[in-house]
């Protein structure tokens, strides 16, 4: 908006809406009569969720410009969150429940026989990220809101978000994912608000007034065009604002091509164009390495940093108080590209000098790195950066020698250190390090739990943070309490509201006040009720979708994220083939009841991933079908883990398997929504679960396992699995039947591979960490074993996760990092 336009708007304030159940019942009749031409009668499912949309649209859109207003007037600092992903999921539920409409609506709907909750189900979940880094930016928009800090998401509309799952013959199938089918009422394009990205082409220098200035001419380029999403917090009064860019091209038909008869060429460069924002890269925790990729991420950095210049030069006269009024946070290195982009704009655009355009940019610019994985830290081979983006390429090599210069000037560092501090890797055939760009181009790098903060200082950037001692801090995640408790489990949500009031809503914090209900009978049983009913839905799903009957009154043990290696999947089947075969061999004895749940995607080209996926389904299949275990134990995996069925699950969950070997999850956040919903931990001292160890207390999480830094030790030594396994017969019984075909008996070799890797190198810890694992397990049966035990544990797992909200995050990220916000 123009200030104009502004002072307009401010003028003539919408009234306030009416929000009775006749109100809202008039109003989706009138949506569904004149905005989608049907009748009550005529209207389908699918037409009272487009009208239920647009009604709370309405009502969000008078909050979304008093909000873009009340940040303008006041002049406050904007923060803008630049991820290549987004992992929101469905909306609906959530604006209804933050502007509190729940009841009303559902009743107006009811009058007309409509289900809301049916209603609900049929929105598209909107999957534009692979898994947590996603999510989280989803939480920290949430979060955003509510808090009041002025927000702006940037990202990629993607056509096609992450992959949807299919199970074949035991196998992940990957199909097209395509939310956009049906159109997406919650985005309005914003043809005003597109931006020309440029790629490869050359840099000249021109001389202008005595100065040299350089010129890049790129050869190609598309045009960005922004697509808007408002983001409700609690109570629905801030709105926020998710700016995603689709790319078009600039020339949608070469009109003399196609008249010359070459109608597929006239579309080529429409379709390159367009292909930039076409589907997202489903690799999590691992380098994509495609020029396309990089034309994504430049692609969505400078249309972001366009049009943050341009909305701060219609309110400021230039672009020296840019760092007062706009902090900008990477999520990841994806977006690390920005901090040659800026500076580009700034001296090569904007005409600022290069030392004042580097001050400015450093006090911009934020970084949160997610993973100290090697194979997932960014680099690009520096041929194709400088063909792609040649100034940027320049500009990337000016801010290296600034580095290098400053790093050989005052202290003495080795040769080893200053190598490690350099943007260019010079080991592997000269590659940019998206990392260590991020990282000298910002004021503030952080990680996402105390220890991943700690291990990035002696890992990843430890020669950088030799040169910036105070630049790495630590901004722990959080999980949005609205969506993961509130909204996924009313039923607790009810309960909680029933014994400690309303505040804890406003509060999460105050959920603490529940924690003397852990010693109340009355309290505990209620609260395993709701978790009985829980589980009794997640039990209908799986009956549903797997035909698969599972008893409701065993303990419910998941595992539900990404199928990743380091996240050890494989060590929870080995358990459960080992306990199949105990069970089995000594059926007399008194077994505790488990079903063992597993979900999660795996990446494509991730070959053990996929036999990860592969084993446990035919895991499932010979324990399911054996008369000799009965109920004791089943095993699934639901397909297409995504948004919406972790909604149902966490509510459902006895057991959270949190198990990475340790140093390598950076914090994880669905060890949080378990826990928040009352499931216990089992875990290593990993990611944030050291810190939910801290606040849990140690009689309420069971933790085991090597430790990080016994892991490196290991490692170090050259640790193999072999012994291990030799030593312990569970384990290598579990194994010799997996590698005999025992559950594969149609391809008897098909886990060779899989199997060989525990003896031979067991890179993961899987071996080393079997027994203290399975001993954990069995403290869990004994721990079900007494009702009263558990229940105070899991209600005291609810009651002291407050601090896990991501509400706290946001604070801290405001307070410390951005210096902004709502008092700020
Ligand atoms: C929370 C969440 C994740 C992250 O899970 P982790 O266990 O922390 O890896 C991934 N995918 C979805 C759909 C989620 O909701």
């Amino acid at each position: 908006m123009t200030p104009d336009t502004l002072a307009r708007a401010a003028a003539d304030k919408p009234t306030p809406r009416l929000n009775d159940a006749d109100t809202i019942a008039t109003e989706i009749v009138e949506k569904l009569t004149y905005s989608i031409g049907k009748t009550t009668t005529a209207a389908r499912l699918h037409d009272w969720l487009e009208a239920t949309t647009l009604v709370v649209r309405d009502r969000i859109i008078d909050n979304w410009f008093g909000t873009t207003i009340h940040t303008y007037q006041q002049q406050q600092k904007r923060v803008c969150y630049l991820s290549m992903e987004f992992l929101i999921g469905r909306l609906l539920r959530d604006a209804i429940s933050n502007l509190g409409l729940t009841d009303p609506i559902r009743e107006a709907l009811a009058r007309y026989d409509v289900e809301l909750d049916l209603v609900e189900l049929l929105e598209p979940d909107a999957a534009l990220g692979n898994g947590g880094l996603g999510r989280l930016a989803a939480c920290f928009m949430e979060s955003m809101a509510t808090t009041g800090v002025p927000g702006f998401g940037y990202g990629i509309r993607y056509v096609h978000g992450f992959f949807r799952q299919e199970i074949v013959d035991g196998q992940q199938v990957e199909l097209p994912e395509t939310w956009l089918k049906h159109g997406n009422p919650w985005e309005f394009e914003r043809r005003e608000s597109s931006y020309e990205i440029g790629f490869g082409g050359k840099v000249t220098t021109i001389e202008e007034g005595g100065r040299q200035r350089q010129v890049w001419r790129p050869a190609e380029r598309v045009l960005a065009v922004a697509y808007d999403t408002p983001v409700v917090g609690w109570h629905g009064t801030h709105v926020n604002t998710l700016r995603l860019w689709s790319a078009q091209s600039l020339d949608p038909i070469l009109l003399d091509a196609f008249n010359a008869g070459d109608h597929i060429g006239a579309l080529l460069e429409a379709n390159k164009a367009e292909a930039i924002t076409r589907v997202l890269y489903p690799a999590d925790s691992h380098q994509a390495g495609q020029e396309l990729r990089l034309r994504q991420e430049y692609f969505f950095s400078s249309a972001s940093l366009q049009d943050i210049i341009r909305r701060h030069l219609a309110q400021y006269p230039d672009l020296s108080n840019l760092s007062d009024k706009v902090a900008v946070q990477l999520n990841d290195t994806h977006p690390a590209v920005s901090v040659a982009e800026l500076m580009r704009l700034l001296v090569d655009v904007h005409g600022i000098e290069w030392d004042t355009a580097w001050e400015t940019t450093r006090g911009v610019f934020s970084y949160t790195n997610h993973t100290l994985l090697p194979e997932a830290l960014e680099t690009w081979p520096i041929h194709l950066f400088e063909r792609l983006l040649p100034r940027q390429m320049q500009i990337i090599y000016a801010i290296n020698a600034g580095v290098l210069r400053e790093a050989t000037q005052g202290q003495t560092f080795d040769d080893e250190t200053i190598r490690g501090i350099s943007l260019i890797d010079e080991g592997n055939g000269r590659r940019v390090r998206m990392g260590q760009l991020a990282f000298v181009g910002s004021h503030a790098v952080n990680g996402v739990s105390a220890l991943h903060t700690d291990l990035m200082k002696v890992t990843v950037f430890r020669d950088l943070h030799k040169l910036y001692p105070t630049r790495i801090e630590n901004k722990t995640n959080g999980v949005t309490p609205r969506r993961w408790l509130f909204e996924s489990n009313p039923g607790l949500t009810r309960l909680a509201e029933e014994a400690i009031g309303r505040g804890f809503k406003d509060d999460i914090t105050q959920l603490s006040q529940l924690d003397p209900f852990a010693e109340d009978a009355a309290f505990r049983e209620r609260f395993a009720g709701v978790k009985r009913q829980n589980k009794q839905r997640l039990a209908t799903l799986i009956e549903e979708r797997l035909a698969i009957s599972v008893n409701p009154d065993a303990i419910f043990d998941i595992q539900v994220k990404r199928i990743h290696e380091y996240k050890r999947q494989l060590l929870n089947i080995l358990e459960t083939v080992a306990l199949y075969e105990q069970i089995r061999s000594l059926p007399h004895l008194d077994w505790t009841p488990r079903v063992k749940i597993f979900a999660g995607k795996a990446a494509p080209s991730y070959a053990q991933a996929k036999e990860i996926i592969h084993l446990a389904g035919d895991v499932a299949r010979v324990i399911n079908s054996d008369p000799g275990v009965r109920d004791l134990l089943k095993v699934v995996f639901i397909p297409n883990y995504n948004v919406s069925l972790a909604e149902i699950i966490m509510p459902a969950a006895d057991v959270s398997e949190q198990i990475s070997t340790a140093g390598l999850e950076a914090s994880g956040t669905g060890n949080m929504k378990f826990a928040l919903n009352g499931a216990l931990t089992i875990g290593t001292l990993d990611g944030a679960n050291v810190e939910m160890l801290e606040h849990l207390g140690e009689e309420n999480i069971f933790i085991f396992g090597l430790k990080a830094d016994e892991v490196a030790k290991l490692r170090a030594e050259g640790h193999s699995g072999q012994g291990v396994i030799e030593r312990q017969p569970l384990l290598r019984s579990a194994i010799d039947s997996i590698s005999a075909g025992v559950f594969s008996q149609d391809d008897p070799n098909r886990y060779a591979g899989l199997m060989g890797a525990l003896r031979d190198r067991d890179w993961w810890m899987i071996a080393a960490d079997f027994r203290a694992y399975w001993d954990t397990q069995r403290q869990l049966d004994m721990a079900w074993r007494d009702r009263a035990r558990w229940d105070a544990i899991a209600v005291r797992n609810t009651a002291r996760m407050g601090w896990f909200s991501s509400d706290r995050s946001i604070r801290e990220y405001a307070h410390d990092i951005w210096r902004a916000g709502p008092n700020a």
